[in-house]
């Protein structure tokens, strides 16, 4: 079974989630046609940007209520809510649900948008299946106990999609109004939605899913979580302080992400001044790192309940063995391929055939100077593993 087969296994295709994302995508596209561009739209679209991706998703729906990090008090959670329902991302309820799992387990198999399955599928796809443990409500109270009998939540759950409709309504009535309707009324108010309502929404939708795809993918560890988090510059400029998703994944309960001093966070910025404000009623704290501090281990809190996912080196060792057969001859061949993926692939198969490829020792005793560190540590493990198998032979053969 693939990877991609697995990680959908028992999940129902949505076909409404799938109709509603791509129209929505469509529309945004009319922001391309001038007639629809106005600068109060922009300067709508620019502002509803950092309220509901920073207030919204990453204060609201992630730092306060599936982290539980900080909270306001109930006036700005309010309206902190309703930012959040205007990002169009699910309800609170579901969304802290959804999250939590991808916590307990990251780049596992119940993980909801692991990239070990494909990019596309942590980036978007995975959103058009549904999630039997969210459909399940028993299984939903699991991981939000303490969300799921929220007056307030549930509110706000039921009727965020109408929220948006409304909101974007009201843009439109404000800009007919604003110009005394007729033509112009028209056009101020319809620019207003495309740009304020349907191309803000995508915009805000991608740079979230950016946290889901790119940093568990590419960028810096500061610490060795046992997921494949990363910290991403660029995505904590789009996300407002989101992208620094290693140091999240190491502490996940502090309502600030920038462990050194360059890790900037705009999220936090607004927390600490609503804090300043005395609108704040507790916020967690992370730690700060200097920054020659080398990468920290961290096995994590959690551990994973299902099987890990093979990152894409594991997957191509394993049909490289089944490829090449049981000959390290063939696979240390692979290990000076040109990919360094490859040259890893072939670094892990050889460890899979322990005693048996002790011949290729020393080919894998080259590559621990390969120029990439992957390729490294793969060798490093298959030696290891080569060295135990041949310690064992002979005990397992008296014993
Ligand atoms: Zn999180
Ligand atoms: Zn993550």
């Amino acid at each position: 079974m693939s990877t991609f087969s697995a990680a959908r296994k028992g999940r129902r295709f949505q076909p409404l989630t799938f109709l509603a994302l791509l129209g929505i995508h469509l529309a945004a596209g009319l922001a391309f046609f001038p007639w629809f561009f106005s600068w109060p739209g922009l300067i709508l679209a620019v502002l509803l940007i950092w309220l509901t991706a920073s207030h919204g998703a990453s204060a609201t729906y992630h730092r306060m209520l599936s982290h539980r990090a900080w909270q306001p008090v109930p006036w700005l959670r309010t309206v902190l809510l309703f930012w959040a329902a205007l990002c169009l991302e699910m309800g609170p309820i579901n969304w802290a649900a959804t999250h939590r799992l991808h916590h307990r387990e990251s780049d596992h198999e119940d993980d909801p948008h692991s990239p070990l399955v494909s990019f596309l599928w942590s980036h978007m796809l995975w959103l058009f299946f549904d999630q039997p443990r969210l459909v399940d409500k028993a299984e939903l109270r699991k991981l939000v106990p303490d969300l799921i009998d929220d007056r307030e939540l549930r509110f706000f759950q039921r009727w965020f999609g109408l929220m948006w409709v409304g909101f974007a309504a009201l843009t439109y009535l404000a800009g007919y109004l604003a110009v005394g309707g007729g033509m112009p009324g028209v056009q101020l108010g319809l620019s207003l939605v495309v740009w304020g309502s349907l191309l803000r929404t995508v915009l805000v939708w991608h740079n979230t899913w950016f946290v889901n795809s790119v940093t568990h993918l590419f960028g810096y560890r500061n610490f060795n979580t046992e997921d494949e988090s990363r910290n991403l510059w660029w995505v904590s400029v789009v996300t407002f302080g989101e992208g620094w998703h290693n140091n999240h994944h190491a502490i996940a309960g502090t309502a600030n992400y920038g462990m050194k001093w360059w890790e900037f966070d705009p999220t936090w910025w607004s927390i600490r001044t609503f804090q300043l404000l005395g609108w704040v009623q507790r916020a967690n704290l992370a730690p700060h790192l200097r920054p020659q501090e080398l990468v920290r281990d961290f096995p994590g809190k959690y551990s994973a309940k299902s099987p890990r996912l093979l990152r894409r080196p594991e997957r191509l060792a394993l049909s490289l063995l089944r490829r090449l057969g049981n000959s390290p001859a063939a696979l240390v061949k692979a290990l000076h391929s040109r990919r360094s993926n490859v040259r890893e692939a072939a670094a892990l198969a050889l460890g899979n055939l322990g005693a048996s490829a002790q011949e290729a020792a020393e080919a894998l005793r080259q590559a621990l100077t390969d120029r990439s560190l992957r390729v490294q540590e793969a060798a490093l493990k298959a030696l290891r593993s080569i060295e135990a198998a041949i310690d064992s032979a002979p005990s397992s053969s008296t014993g």
